[in-house]
């Protein structure tokens, strides 16, 4: 009879200052959570999630545990909805539990979100699970390579985990066991601390696994420990079987996109997963940061999730579909952004007259003085006027190529009313004829008063001279 031996360890890591991370080890059955959300959601949900999971314990078919992470996912969700101060909390969660299939005993093997489960047989280390993350959906799409994934700034952006959604896609494989296997279950602090050759190297050594768990734990810390950081080591023994190759005796099976424990509930959950055969919409798949510098998430509506009972084949197939959609939009998006760009700054580029010189003459130039990228101010008109034939206010207007005008006549206009010919002959015709009367004062004109006028001496008596 299959017997399952498991060690786990946790630490918090040097930068966080609570552990959110959550782990659970019974005899038949590990689990580890990695929960995110302000304040003490992130703690909350993925404790939550361990123990509705761990209630499964004790025998069962895979869809009994599938059925208890969807459990899971409504608990943390109606929590997050019923508690402000749990608003927006959620969590992944991987697990392993031995559970009868066909009435033989197997592992199932599950996951939500990007904590990992990994095998170590025959010395080869393989990843059993999936990210949900979105550098491993752009891997996947052949977009981002795997060297990339792992310094990529935004992989810690999911695009599915617990709690966020009232409703969750599971994904869930079956594993025949073999003796000698030994299965990591951990939480992202570890594999973005430590690569995977030295992850396999400390998980080869012929220890406890609790010992192997702990070793792993402190190896992610000292490497930075940025996050949180939880192992589980799980042994397999008593098989009767020997290891054969993974793709032999791991397969995986698809899972709806709703509760499988709302079955119970009668014809509603018949309804919805009727109308999801037939390829109907699906909920909306949410985007979660988890933010390993200061804990925050976010999270958004990104891409459907796949339909209940689809072939991994199909999702692919319209996952590919919808990312060659998005990067068209994305491109005609970027497109018309230019094309805008452009014609702003053509209209800016040729907008306006001002004078200048060109040699000794003024000319009226179209554009900006200093020119705009690639739009250097043009000469529109040349005139025969030069800068001693115009007034000093004229003179100072062009030297400094003051602009302003609506169009080139408006220029030119105010050339003709600044240079000094006109004042000239006016000069030359008056001085040679009569000298005009004064100009009558403008109308607007203040009236000086007159000084009073200065009173007449008294005449001075003149003495007589004396006799
Ligand atoms: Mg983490």
């Amino acid at each position: 009879m299959t017997a399952l031996s498991a060690g786990a360890a946790t630490v918090v890591g040097q930068v966080r200052t609570a552990n959110e991370d959550s782990h659970l080890v019974l005899p038949d059955l590990v689990v580890v959570a990695d929960g995110m959300g302000g304040h003490r959601g992130g703690e909350v949900a993925s404790a939550t999630t361990v123990r509705v999971v761990g209630e499964q314990s004790g025998g069962g078919t895979l869809e009994d545990l599938v059925a208890a992470v969807q459990r899971a996912n409504r608990q943390v969700h109606d929590d997050a909805a019923s508690d402000p101060s749990l608003r927006g909390m959620g969590t992944t969660v991987c697990a392993v539990g031995l559970v009868q299939h066909d009435d033989v005993a197997e592992l199932a093997v599950l996951n939500v979100g990007d904590s990992r489960v990994y095998l170590l047989a025959n010395g080869r280390l393989e990843q059993l699970t999936e990210d949900h993350s979105l550098v491993e959906t752009l891997v996947r799409e052949g977009r981002l390579s795997p060297e990339d994934a792992e310094v990529h700034p935004q992989r810690n952006v999911l695009t599915r985990a617990l709690g966020v959604e009232a409703a969750v896609a599971v994904d869930a494989w079956l594993l025949r066991p073999a003796d000698g296997d030994r299965l990591l279950l951990c939480s992202d602090g570890l594999f973005n601390e430590v690569a995977e050759d030295r992850i396999a190297e400390l998980l080869a050594e012929p220890d406890a696994p609790e010992i192997v768990a702990r070793r792993l734990c402190a190896e992610a810390d000292a490497a930075g420990g940025r996050d949180n950081i939880t192992v589980v080591v799980l042994d397999v023994s008593d098989t009767g079987a020997a290891p054969s190759p993974l793709d032999e005796r791991y397969r995986r099976f698809s899972t709806p996109a709703v509760d499988l424990w709302e079955e119970s509930d009668g014809p509603k959950t018949d309804t919805v997963l009727a109308v999801i055969a037939t390829g109907s919409p699906q909920p909306e798949e949410a985007a979660v940061v988890d933010d390993a510098d200061d804990g925050t998430e976010v999270a958004a509506p990104t891409d459907a999730v796949a339909p209940a009972g689809d072939t991994t084949a199909a999702s692919d197939e319209r996952a590919s579909r919808s990312g060659r959609w998005r990067s068209i939009a994305f491109v005609a998006a970027l497109a018309a952004v230019i094309v805008l760009a452009l014609g702003a700054i053509t209209v800016v580029g040729r907008a306006g007259y001002f004078l200048g010189t060109e040699g000794d003459r003024v000319v009226v130039y179209s554009g900006q003085k200093w020119g705009v990228l690639w739009f250097a101010p043009t000469v529109v008109k040349r005139t025969d006027i030069t800068l001693d034939d115009l007034q000093e206010a004229g003179q100072l207007k062009v030297r400094s190529q003051q602009g302003g005008y609506a169009n080139a006549a408006a220029a030119e206009a105010f050339l003709q009313r600044n240079t000094t010919t006109t004042t000239t002959t006016t000069t030359t015709t008056t001085t040679t004829t009569t000298v005009p009367p004064p100009a009558p004062p403008p109308a607007d004109a203040v009236p000086v008063p007159l000084p009073p006028p200065v009173p007449a001496p008294a005449p001075v008596p003149t003495p007589l001279p004396a006799p």
